[in-house]
């Protein structure tokens, strides 16, 4: 067998820290990783699979969870984006745009492209913050509707970089003012904090199963208001049950197993987001004591967290070995996580990382930084 380098690290990959499986999802995979386990007992069409019981979570649990009224299984939050974008984009004759963040994800950009749509930007502002302001929201919708018809406007929430989270609430009202619906790309906010589509009153909202609801995916959900289930998940001419978007099925087969397997813990988990916060301001209070400073909110709202670290990269330009040498030393200390090459910019998430390995992380990157700045200084 293939085996896994990392698996008994302590891990502080934003990527990895949400998508650990739970006991249950584990043993789930095994008993469900044959090909098409689940389809069984299907009758033509996935989120109606009543054993195992794949329609009570489509039809039940999932939208109640999202705040949203209808909702589905996709195979990550980048295929539920580009649904939705290519099913609004039937709707348009030509010159049709999409308003993004300008934290947004890489897959929104690609999944814009892939459904013919331009794209405009919402400019952030400037380092350290790094912020998406509401007001700059509605002056980029107003020049982009100069130009051509604006069909979505995307919110990332939080952005998979800074781990900001703008006013989302405000932002959708100004898009509804130019009747524009609002994309909500919580990859990294479905799973691990509370949020509800219907609270901050956004027409879509998408999630990823393997980056934040313990599931080992690739799998993605996707929530609407009923107003868009009709275009959105409209049926073929041919195949009367099948929604064409989905190519009939999404995730069929361990991935949404594992996903169910995982929920309860995950509707738990969510109520513990404050300490998850408190943790991670800790640590960023504690990086900063080492001189390794954090961007994007302060005090800051979630555990993905951005470091700017000016002694690490000084060191990285003077020793043997170069950029490299950060990714060595933690690795040898068993703590994966951060990008080899990575030194003056990096980021990590702090989610459901035990205090006492964070501790231990921390001490960690005060001896690399003692024990390379001495050499640097001899
Ligand atoms: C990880 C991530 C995605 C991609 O999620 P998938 O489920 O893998 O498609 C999209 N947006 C953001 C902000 C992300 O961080």
């Amino acid at each position: 067998m293939f085996k896994r380098e990392t698996k008994n690290f302590i891990n502080i990959d934003p990527l990895q820290t949400g998508g650990i499986l739970t006991k249950e999802a584990r043993e789930t995979l095994m008993e469900w990783g044959d090909g098409y386990s689940i389809c069984d007992f299907c009758q033509g069409r996935l989120d109606e699979i009543k054993t195992p019981p794949i329609y009570n979570f489509v039809h039940n649990d999932l939208p109640k969870f999202l705040g949203c009224d209808v909702a589905r299984v996709t195979n990550g939050a980048r295929e539920g984006k580009f649904i939705v974008m290519h099913s609004l984009a039937l709707k348009t004759v030509k010159d049709a745009y999409v308003i993004l963040d300008g934290n947004a994800h890489y897959s929104s950009y690609v999944a814009a492209e892939r459904a013919n749509l331009k794209v405009v930007e919402v400019p952030k502002t400037d380092y350290p913050d790094f912020r998406i302001n509401v007001d700059t929201y509605a002056e980029t919708i107003e020049e982009t509707k100069k130009k051509g018809e604006v069909i979505l406007s995307l919110l990332t929430y939080p952005d998979g970089n800074y781990g900001n989270l703008p006013n989302a609430k405000a932002i959708a009202k100004v898009c509804h003012e130019y009747d524009i619906p609002l994309l909500l790309n919580c990859a990294y906010a479905i799973g691990r904090m509370p949020v509800k589509m219907d609270k901050i009153d956004a027409d879509f909202i998408v999630g990823s199963g393997h980056k934040s609801m313990a599931a080992s995916g690739p799998i993605g959900v996707l929530g609407m208001k009923e107003d868009y289930a009709e275009l959105v998940l409209r049926k073929s001419d041919k195949y009367k049950n099948k929604e064409v978007e989905l190519l009939g099925c999404t995730a069929r087969g361990a991935t949404i197993m594992t996903l169910i397997a995982s929920f309860p813990h995950v509707k738990k988990r969510v109520k513990d987001w404050d300490r998850e916060v408190e943790k991670a301001r800790w640590f960023a209070k504690k990086m900063e004591e080492l001189e390794i400073v954090q961007l994007g909110d302060k005090p800051h709202n979630h555990d993905l967290m951005f470091f700017h670290a000016e002694n690490l990269y000084e060191i990285s330009r003077r020793v043997k070995g170069g950029r490299f040498f950060l990714y060595r030393e933690l690795k040898a200390k068993k703590i994966h996580g951060i990008k080899p090459g990575l030194t003056r910019y990096f980021k990590l998430s702090t989610y459901m990382v035990p205090k006492e390995d964070l501790k231990y992380v921390l001490e960690t990157f005060k001896e690399i930084i003692a024990k390379y700045l001495k050499g640097i200084k001899s």
